[in-house]
């Protein structure tokens, strides 16, 4: 059982002291949803690369778990000649591209994604405990996660703002973003590792790391099985998020 003391002495006081409190930093894919498909993604991705740059470049041949989608862009169109500096230069275009064939895709097909079991739960039971704050870290460049997370019902979830995958081509830099706009939000001075970066990626686990946050791998994306995950040394390993008691007993403990 999770040590109900702990938590009951929090939620009797208001506002609980800035030193217990913890950020969850939550990845979205393979974390908390999976697209119905393997590859779901590059039906709306190649006809925005090929819209935005004439070309998908490799995208087909490539596997994306944990890259931001500045890295997947980046990384398709390596031999075609484009740098990180040109391909920013139409990430306007890019992102209004990507969003029309999001909707579209998921307007066609709109069992595109799921929630993984507990996700719903283990945010509910994290937004009911002061201590608790939650917001999204993830490849996802900001309205398609925004969008992700209205089509499986989660968008009330994260009261902090986060970071995304349309602010960097390196997921390690997305950290220090999300922290830097919650300590503004918050008026504090969160120490790393009052984050918990969790994912169920290596890259995930990396990030958590550069920032000296804490980092919590779950088992649940296609790429990473609980075995593969392991050798990146977690804080904690997570099977999934179905047991509950489990997830916030991990939490309380980091
Ligand atoms: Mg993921």
């Amino acid at each position: 059982m999770r040590d109900e003391t702990k938590s009951a002495g929090f939620s009797s006081s208001l506002i609980p002291h800035p030193s217990s409190l913890r950020v969850i930093l939550w990845d979205i894919d393979g974390t908390l949803i999976r697209s119905a498909r393997r590859d779901a993604f590059k039906d709306y991705t190649v006809p925005v690369l090929k819209g935005v740059f004439g070309t998908a470049g490799r995208l087909m041949e490539m596997t994306v778990s944990g890259m931001t989608d500045l890295q997947i862009v980046a990384e398709a169109l390596r031999d075609e000649g484009f740098t990180h500096e040109q391909i920013r230069e139409r990430l306007d275009d890019l992102r209004t591209r990507y969003m029309l064939e999001m909707e579209r895709a998921t307007s066609i097909n709109d069992g595109l994604f799921y929630l993984l079991p507990g996700a719903r739960e283990v945010l509910e039971a994290t937004a009911r405990d002061p201590r608790y704050h939650n917001a999204l870290l993830t490849g996802n460049i900001e309205p398609a996660a925004h969008l992700k997370m209205r089509l499986v019902g989660l968008s009330g979830f994260f009261d902090l703002p986060g970071a995304f995958g349309d602010e960097s081509h390196d997921r390690r830099d997305l950290p220090a973003l999300a922290a830097g706009r919650i300590n503004a939000q918050l008026n504090l001075d969160l120490h790393p590792s009052q984050f918990i970066i969790i994912g169920d990626t290596p890259n995930d686990i990396a990030c958590a790391r550069h920032f000296g946050a804490k980092a919590v791998a779950v088992a649940t994306g296609r790429m990473y099985p609980a075995a593969d995950l392991l050798p990146y040394e977690p804080d904690a390993l997570l099977p999934d998020l179905s047991d509950i008691d489990l997830v916030m007993r991990t939490f309380d403990a980091l």
